[in-house]
């Protein structure tokens, strides 16, 4: 029963089972944590092999939400929905039920798109709930560009870890992806004065950087092995992976794609490689951040310059590239320690009045 065992060790708060016959809907939301607040993370519409694989993916999903936001320094703590794609499904009465679901936890859960879900299907969501947000949410601004600034703050604190200047003058940084996000940090490296390479299988993304930067341009198989100070994977997951760790020729591997690191034994095989690597959910929580200081549902305590706390990812990956080389692990695996030991500190007893709903 590895999920029960799951379960138990990281002392999920709540589990629950959405079904709609009519709607042929099977989905599972997980919290994993709300001693800090309500648990953010989105609605994820894919198909699984099984329900058990519908669960792991939630549980290891929410739990995930708590490390990052522990990590982002906000209040809230991590949840997420998954739906099965069953074929036949209807997919407006699935969202409307899921949406009524979360209305009914009175803002112990707050969520928002994932894979799957389109702002449109999170419109119609809307009618259910409050509770629910994305980037089109008035007055968050540009979350891409967010993110882009924190991957930017993780590139300093990986360099001045890595050589002790943490000045991007001169360097070299090779952009894994120039979309929503690789385009911001193309720009942000070469106003910092590095000198830039990219590779995007899309032609247009291409053009479009290449219009309005002095950049080279190599193939998606080439960015792997270019002499660079910076690798910033800024598209898809497991990008470090056996096959790729050997090819690098980079002393920092630093961007904002998601799930990197194929498994934890590939950021072991970087940390013995030399390469410094800043940990995903960290470096890319720029987005999150923003939003969290700018979005109006819930009563933040202090509304800082989300400016700022983005800012302070340098400090927090600086931190856990520090024990990193003290204890001789993966900054991958340090990240996780970092947020459960923040949280185990703090989970005393959750004094959050989720209105009737407890
Ligand atoms: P995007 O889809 O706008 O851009 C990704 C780019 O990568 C595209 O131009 C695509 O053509 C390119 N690409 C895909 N496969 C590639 C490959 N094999 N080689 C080279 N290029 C490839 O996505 P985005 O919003 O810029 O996000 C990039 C990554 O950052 C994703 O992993 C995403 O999950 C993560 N992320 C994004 C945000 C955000 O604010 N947008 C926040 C946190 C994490």
């Amino acid at each position: 029963m590895e999920y029960f065992d799951m379960i138990k060790r990281y002392d999920y708060e709540k589990i629950s089972i959405i079904q709609n016959r009519k709607a042929k809907l099977f989905a599972i939301d997980a919290i994993h944590d709300t001693t800090r607040g309500p648990a953010v993370g989105g609605t994820r519409l894919m198909k699984y092999q099984s329900e058990e694989d519908a669960l792991i993916d939630a549980l290891k999903l929410s739990r995930a939400m708590t490390y990052k936001n522990v990590a982002a320094g906000l209040n809230c703590g991590g949840g997420k929905t998954v739906i099965m794609d069953i074929e036949g499904m209807d997919k407006k009465l699935t969202l409307q039920t899921v949406g009524r679901y979360i209305e009914s936890l009175h803002g112990r859960r707050y969520t928002g798109r994932d894979l799957g879900i389109s702002t449109e299907d999170i419109n119609i969501m809307r009618t259910e709930t409050k509770w629910v947000a994305d980037e089109t949410s008035s007055g968050v601004g540009d979350l891409s560009e967010a993110t882009a600034f924190g991957v930017l703050q993780g590139i300093r604190a990986c360099l001045a870890e890595a050589d002790g200047n943490e000045s991007l003058e001169g360097r070299c940084v090779a952009v894994q992806g120039a979309g929503e996000v690789g385009y911001w940090v193309v720009k942000y490296a070469i106003e910092n004065g590095a000198k830039v390479t990219i590779a995007d299988i899309d032609q247009k993304a291409i053009e479009k950087t290449m219009k309005e930067f002095p950049i080279t341009v190599v193939t998606p198989d080439q960015i792997y092995e270019v002499d660079c100070d910076v690798f910033s994977p800024c598209a898809i997951g497991g990008i470090i992976n056996p096959e790729t760790v050997q090819k690098f020729r980079c002393k920092i591997v630093a961007g904002s794609a998601n799930n990197a690191l194929a498994t934890h034994e590939d950021g072991m095989a970087l940390f013995d490689r030399g390469i410094t690597y800043a940990p995903d959910y960290i470096i890319n929580a720029g987005a999150l951040i923003q939003w969290w200081y700018k979005q109006k549902i819930y009563e933040v305590k202090e509304r800082i310059d989300a400016r700022d706390a983005i800012r302070n990812l340098y400090n927090v990956i600086r931190d856990i590239l520090k024990k990193s080389k003290e204890k001789k692990l993966a900054p991958s695996i340090l990240a996780d320690e970092y947020a459960e030991s923040k949280l185990k500190k703090e989970k005393t007893y959750v004094d959050i009045n989720w209105g009737v709903e407890q």
